[in-house]
Parts: C-alpha cells; structure tokens; sequence
C-alpha cells in the first residue's frame, strides 16, 4: 500500500483541528509520567483545555479544546514533556507498565528511556510516520499483541526477541543490543517507505527490515495475540510496596483527579488501555489513596464494567459523528446495560432478538492467556435505539464506520447510524 498523503497525527506542535477545538497529543515514552510532569498536565488542562487529560491507546495524553497553544508549548518543555521538536510525534513507546515491579523477565522502562534517547539523536528517523509504534514487552505478553512496527519481547531477563510488524522474527538479542536493533530497524522502515504510515503497509516490510539488520534468526517464534489485562487494584510489588491500578472512565481524567494523583508524590504509568498505575506506594498510604480516589470515579475493582467499554471521541469532539456516544455509554453502563460475561458460557439469547450469537473472535493467543468468552446479547447486525442497546463483554462504540480507538481482539463493535446503534 502506497500513501499519498503523509501521517496528520496531531502533536504539540501540530494540533488537530478538532469538531470541539484544537486537540493537542503529548507523548509520554513508556507511559511513565514524575508526578510533577503529572501536574503540570494537570494544570494545562484546567488552565488552556477542556478540563480533561484523555488517555491514549498507546499511552500516551491528549489535551482538547487547546486556548493558547504557545503557551502550552512553554508549560511541557519546562516539565521535559517536550524534548524535541523535530522528533516529539515519533516518540510513540509503549511498555509493559508493571515491568520491574511485579512479574515479568526484564525490566524495560531502563530500555524506553535508552530508545527515546536513540531516536531523538537520529535527525532522519524524524520522518518516521507519527503512527509508527515501538513496544518493549518484559515477557508476560501484555504489549507484544498491540501491534506495534518494532519492538522487542523478553524471553529471558537478558535476552529478547526482536518483533517487526507485530510478528516474532526469530532473532534474539541481548539487553545491550535491544535499543540499537530497535533503531537499525526504524532506518530500514525509512529505506523501504515509499509513504507508507505503518510497517504491515509495505508489501514484506517486516522480511526485509529483518533481512537488512543482518542478524541470523533461530527457527522459534513466539504466538503473540491481543490481550486485555488491564492491571487493576492492589498490586503486591516484588519489592513489597504496592502498586495501585486504576481504571479511568472512557479514559478521560478530570483534571482535579490528576492533581490529587500528582500530589501522591509517586511515578506514574499510562497503560494502553488507557488506565494507570500509581507505583511504589507503601501499604497505608495506598490504603488511603484507594478511599480519596475511588470516590472521585477511579476504578479499583476488576469486575467494573466500564473495565469493558471504549469509545471513540463522538460528538462534539468529532464532526463526523452520528451521536453523543460517550453520554450513550455512560447511560448504558449507568442502567446495567452494559454485562460482565459469564465464565465458560458458550452464547447466550438475544434480547429482543431472533437468533442466538457467539461473536467470539480468532485471537491467535496461547490457551494460558485465552479471553474470557465475550458474547453480545443484542442481535448482531441489529439496529436499536440507543437506550435499547444491551451488550456483554468487551465492546466498543463509536460515532461512526471509522471505529476510531478500536481496541485489537475480541471486542463487539456498536456503531453509530441514522437510525440507532449497529451491534456486531
Ligand atoms: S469513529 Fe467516526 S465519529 Fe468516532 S472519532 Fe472516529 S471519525 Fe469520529
């Protein structure tokens, strides 16, 4: 596939010109944000946006209706949130967020901060598209299946199997090797791009990037598939401090939140389902940041429903939109609309409905890691009424067929239209 319009990902310095107002996109390597960056967000978004931090599917922030652009710019460069103007849309990072904390083989955020540094010190990997996605996953498989163009997966705690278009190429590296691998191949992306935003898009990229590192791969190859564990609640570090996950509602924090979180004085991790984790926290003063949060709508229970639900901007941030889908989606949930799925069961009944419907999608994950069965219970391809749509398991809405922020994996679509939601 060749492009013939370049990426028009937004920045800070490239905003997007949004239905509701300019959208400023920040990019926040690893996720990891020092509390005082976290303020400083906070504070922008009270001071020259809407209120709001919204959170990325590749961790990242955005801030919406953006007043004073320069401003802005001034504000995130104080707080090294802006490190480069040239390179600041190609620092699109994301890593496993529990990494040397809790579980994993390796710790990657030390690699996140060696690979942003490599690409900013690379003036030609400034073209890369703003949509390229570099992942570092420390071996538990949570950021591996997002589909990301370069990235690495640790097999063991010092060494890694370089992944290129999502897919496991066989070659393995060291700990020392990752970063450099990782930027060989973001320059063999360039050699090969005719205009192409992604990887995938170019007709055997993936072959031909790992051809051109020059680097013999063995024959295994990892099965990698889109996950959903969303880390939430107590987390139990290795170290015996605790890490909190918290999910946020459609991924949108309320400034005030955010200044509440920053004053915890602890790092903080943007997750790519647009959740976090507040890190290295001693036990009583995680205690009581769980009774201030969750009142203030953080999530700490792994049974939430809005643990299921995404959407996509709608109105009045996109212009495109049919509907107001977020206000669709907190009625849903509000009224019970939106189900936990049962465990081990097969389908259930269609509400309203004349057929029975198992939407279970082909994830190519290992049986370990299989998704709970996800099952909607309107009628697939039906077209109901917002207040009528009634759907289990994972789902997605958006304002239109684009189906922006589409999560990967089994997920059930509901779609705008003319004439009410699409469920399928
Ligand atoms: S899915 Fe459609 S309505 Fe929603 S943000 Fe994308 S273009 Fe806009």
């Amino acid at each position: 596939m060749t492009r013939t319009t370049p990426d028009s990902c937004p920045g800070v310095l490239r905003l997007h010109q949004a239905a509701d107002g300019p959208l400023a996109r920040v990019r926040v390597p690893g996720g990891r944000l020092e509390p005082a960056q976290l303020h400083t967000l906070a504070e922008a978004a009270h001071d020259l946006g809407d209120g709001s931090i919204e959170l990325t599917s590749r961790g990242n922030v955005q801030l919406r209706r953006v007043r004073d652009a320069a401003e802005l710019t001034t504000r995130l460069e104080a707080a090294g949130l802006l490190p480069s103007h040239t390179h600041e849309r190609v620092r699109n990072i994301v890593a496993s967020p529990l990494a040397g904390r809790l579980g994993g083989r390796a710790e990657v955020h030390v690699l996140v901060s060696a690979l942003d540094t490599g690409l900013r010190a690379a003036p030609r990997l400034a073209e890369l598209p703003g949509r390229v996605l570099f992942t570092l996953d420390d071996g538990r498989g949570d950021v591996s299946g997002l589909g990301g163009d370069i990235g690495v997966h640790a097999v063991e705690a010092d060494a890694f199997t370089v992944l290129l278009a999502g897919r496991d190429t066989g070659i393995r590296v060291s700990a020392n090797e990752a970063v450099d691998v990782m930027i060989a191949a973001a320059h063999g992306f360039l050699d090969l791009s005719s205009g192409q935003w992604r990887l995938h898009e170019i007709e055997d990229g993936a072959e031909r990037v790992a051809e051109a590192l020059g680097l013999t791969p063995g024959t295994d190859r990892l099965e990698l598939g889109a996950t959903h564990d969303i880390p939430i609640g107590w987390l139990t570090q290795d170290n015996g401090l605790v890490s909190l996950g918290a999910g946020v509602r459609l991924g949108s924090l309320p400034a005030n939140t955010a200044e509440f979180i920053a004053a915890i004085e602890r790092p903080v991790f943007l997750t790519p389902w647009r959740s976090l984790v507040i890190a290295d926290l001693e036990e009583w003063p995680a205690e009581q940041v769980v009774r201030v949060l969750a009142p203030m709508g953080l999530i700490f229970d792994a049974e939430s429903p809005w643990l299921l639900v995404s959407a996509c901007a709608g109105q009045p941030g996109c212009a495109k939109s049919i509907t107001d889908v977020r206000a669709d989606v907190d009625a849903a949930v509000d009224s019970g609309r939106v189900r936990i799925p049962r465990q081990n069961t097969e389908a259930e009944t269609i509400s309203g409905g004349n057929a029975t419907v198992d939407s279970r999608v082909e994830t190519h994950e290992p049986a370990e890691r299989a998704l709970p069965h996800h099952v909607p219970v309107a009628t697939i391809n039906s077209v109901v009424a917002a207040d009528q749509v009634v759907v289990s398991g994972r789902q997605h809405w958006s304002g239109c067929d684009r189906r922006c922020g589409r999560p990967r994996g089994a997920v059930t679509d509901v779609v705008a239209t003319p004439h009410g939601y699409r469920v399928g």
